[in-house]
């Protein structure tokens, strides 16, 4: 497998290429509110304000509460009639890959940049972080997340690194991940094997596609020796085998918890999961109507929930990150998509010609 060590620069041209050579007629890129950590996502058909994108293992619509890649591909509807080139998660992908089999998007419409990321760590995480060490925000120019450690680097160049804990971690739904790439993506990046002050990216060819694009773009000195090459594959490998271990441990011991269900009490139908959700499709939610008209109760929704979604859920882990109740949502979801997978043979995401589960009754 070829790997291209490419600069933010050679990022920037990759997405006009694709936008000048007709691959899409709009990118899903980002725009900064305030500072890095706060990046909204927007389409844009102009070239030139692609080099604004904060790209970072970490962004990409990581930080602004219920947004995500996927999410925004399904809100916006783009993807039905328009070419776009997405910037997203392997989970964002599992969830396109997911819109596509219930028609809410056109699968030959999309363009995939997919991150081979670690995780991300929650926005709440980052911000009490900041205000306990005084961060300026404003003043960071990258980051990066490594296996034990969380890296800023700001405008002068000097770094900051923080060692993860039980305290200051990466969400707890990816510290569970086993599926951090995906293989629809045309393109993967990531920063595996890369020095912790780097700047550079790891860009993989996944697709002909993208080969021709590599070839287009005169890549080829950009070619990374088989050096790096094994130590991206082993750090891959070691952050997919912690997870492993990691997901196992936790789903057992949810699962055989007899009171797992007890946090249903806690939930105040607030909605903010149904909103993040990039799989929830409906154009109006039955079920927060239903609990606004007061007929139903606060945990038959949620309940209701775990059957509408559980056999479509990506395990994207933004219902969880995102509940203001703390209900560990992310563990109800992985076992649900774990015992699917064992029991079905179905994962939801990974591939596009398996039917619709609950469509697949024999
Ligand atoms: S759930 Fe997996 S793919 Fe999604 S952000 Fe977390 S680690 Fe990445
Ligand atoms: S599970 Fe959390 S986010 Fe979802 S409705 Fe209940 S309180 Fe709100
Ligand atoms: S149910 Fe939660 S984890 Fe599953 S796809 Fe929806 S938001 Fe993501």
């Amino acid at each position: 497998m070829m790997r291209y060590k490419i600069t933010k620069t050679d990022f920037t041209m990759l997405l006009s290429h694709l936008l000048t050579e007709k691959y899409a007629t709009e990118v899903l890129s980002g725009t900064e509110k305030r500072n890095r950590f706060a990046v909204v996502p927007e389409f844009t058909s102009d070239p030139e304000a692609l080099a604004n994108f904060p790209l970072s293992q970490l962004l990409t619509y990581g930080y602004t509460r219920q947004d995500s890649a996927s999410n925004t591909i399904l809100h916006s509807k783009k993807a039905l009639d328009t070419k776009v080139a997405v910037i997203g998660r392997a989970c964002d992908i599992r969830a396109m890959v997911e819109l596509d089999k219930k028609l809410q998007l056109e699968w030959d419409n999309l363009f995939l940049i997919g991150l081979h990321d670690m995780g991300y760590i929650p926005n709440k995480t980052l911000k009490k972080w900041f205000k306990a060490e005084a961060i300026d925000e404003t003043t960071v120019v990258s980051e990066r997340l490594t296996q034990t450690e969380f890296i800023l680097k700001f405008a002068d160049g000097t770094l900051k690194k923080e060692l993860l804990s039980d305290s200051f971690n990466i969400a707890s739904n990816c510290s569970r991940c086993v599926e951090k790439s995906h293989p629809l993506a045309d393109f993967l990046l990531g920063t595996y094997g890369l020095p912790e002050d780097s700047d550079e990216f790891i860009i993989t060819p996944q697709s002909p596609r993208a080969e021709k694009i590599v070839k287009a773009l005169q890549w080829d000195s950009k070619q990374i020796e088989s050096k790096l090459a094994e130590k991206y594959d082993a750090v891959a490998t070691a952050v997919i085998d912690k997870c492993a271990i990691k997901r196992e441990a936790d789903l057992e011991a949810f699962m055989t918890n007899e009171d797992r269900f007890s946090f249903l009490i806690k939930c105040t139908a607030c909605g903010i999961c149904v909103n993040s959700c990039p799989v929830c499709f409906c154009a109006v939610c039955s079920l927060k109507a239903q609990v606004k008209a007061k007929t139903m109760d606060k945990m038959t929704f949620l309940t209701t929930r775990f059957t509408h979604v559980g056999d479509t859920c990506v395990e994207c882990g933004r219902c969880t990150t995102n509940c203001p109740q703390n209900i560990p949502l992310d563990l109800v979801f992985q076992s649900l998509r774990q015992t699917f997978k064992k029991k079905r043979g179905y994962a939801a995401g990974e591939d596009r010609s398996q039917t619709v589960m609950h469509l697949d009754v024999k």
